[in-house]
């Protein structure tokens, strides 16, 4: 079988190709970044069955043509995730969009062998906010139609977060219509992670440069979090090494075809995070914030729905405190 992974240097990329290349797939992935592309190579030591090419602009349908050619299964990975941009449009939801349908498109004309596109997604397409409703719990069913009418309302002075939230959102409803418009020969599937957590193995050249999500976990050890927080709404968090096996088993099942998967193991907040790492890492015991300790509240909600991931995908979810164990252990060269 072989595989092509869009952004395959991301955190999550890295992790798909990592687990396909242990089942003995050949995998191809694209990259903008030689020094990246060359970490992967010797990372895997895959030999001829991991091939890097290089995509610099995703939004043109060209890109991909070579690309997608003589692969059965592709990974659409690549898509901004930061929060601080000069331009919403240009720096997050054109790349996402155009990103989207330009890798369909090839898909569509060039990519004759491909049976389905696993493209993915966030939870970020689901989290609109209900108010009216503190215990509302998100399905599959859930869109987050109301992002993008910020961003048009406040163009570049809209809030980071919800720049990204509409450039997920507005880059996921873009991918099944264009199933519906033009009725690919291949199939569709959707995965929407929440928060992902657990070992960087992607190149990293600095703190700085850390992914959003591990940049997250590393912010209890860096210095930058002067106090824990009561817990935020939506910080649920799902390890990496499952979402990877979710795209796997959403690329195979065929009661997968079509469909959208939440991905999440449970909610967490900062003391949660935070006695974690205390618990393992005493070394790092004087570099966590100082103030908001409370050990009563460490196993708080999830506003997510994680039932049709477990019986679908089969996925048995990774826990907070494995995922945190296994991220800190994977940045302790910046810490
Ligand atoms: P990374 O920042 O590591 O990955 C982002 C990937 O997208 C990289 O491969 C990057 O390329 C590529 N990319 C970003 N902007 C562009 C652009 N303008 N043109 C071409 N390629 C671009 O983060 P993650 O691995 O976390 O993100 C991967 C995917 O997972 C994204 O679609 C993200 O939205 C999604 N996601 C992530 C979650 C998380 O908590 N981590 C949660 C839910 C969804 P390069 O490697 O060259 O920088």
């Amino acid at each position: 079988q072989k595989a092509l992974i869009t952004g395959v240097t991301s955190y999550i990329g890295a992790h798909i190709a990592q687990q396909l290349l242990e089942k003995g797939w050949y995998v191809r992935g694209t990259v903008r970044a030689q020094a990246k592309a060359q970490w992967l190579h010797d990372t895997f030591k895959a030999g001829d069955r991991f091939e890097t090419v290089e995509v610099k602009d995703i939004q043109k349908k060209e890109s991909f043509a070579e690309a997608v050619k003589g692969v059965d299964y592709v990974f659409h990975v690549a898509s901004p995730f930061f929060f601080g941009f000069k331009d919403p449009y240009e720096d997050l939801l054109h790349p996402a969009i155009n990103g989207t349908v330009s890798l369909l498109s090839a898909v569509h004309e060039h990519g004759q062998g491909v049976k389905r596109v696993v493209v993915t997604s966030s939870f970020a397409a689901m989290m609109q906010p209900h108010p009216e409703d503190p215990n509302y719990l998100y399905t599959e069913a859930d869109w987050n139609d109301s992002a993008i009418q910020s961003v048009e309302k406040e163009g570049k002075d809209v809030n980071g977060g919800t720049a990204y939230l509409a450039s997920k959102n507005e880059a996921e409803r873009s991918a099944w219509k264009f199933v519906e418009q033009n009725k690919p020969k291949f199939e569709l599937s959707v995965i929407n992670p929440v928060y992902v957590f657990g070992p960087a193995i992607h190149y990293v050249a600095k703190a700085e440069e850390l992914n959003t999500s591990v940049a997250f976990v590393y912010s209890y050890v860096s210095g930058s979090k002067a106090k824990l927080e009561p817990r935020s709404p939506f910080s649920n968090f799902v390890d990496v090494r499952d979402v990877a096996q979710a795209h796997i088993q959403a690329a195979l099942l065929p009661e997968a075809a079509g469909e959208r998967f939440i991905t999440s193991a449970g909610g967490f907040n900062d003391n949660a995070v935070a006695s974690i790492i205390k618990k393992h890492f005493p070394q790092y015991a004087d570099k966590l914030p100082k103030e908001g300790w409370n050990e009563k509240d460490l196993d708080p909600k999830s506003e997510a729905d994680n039932s049709k991931s477990r019986k679908i995908l089969g996925i048995n979810y990774i826990s907070l405190e494995k995922s945190i164990v296994d991220t800190i252990e994977s940045v302790k060269q910046f810490i």
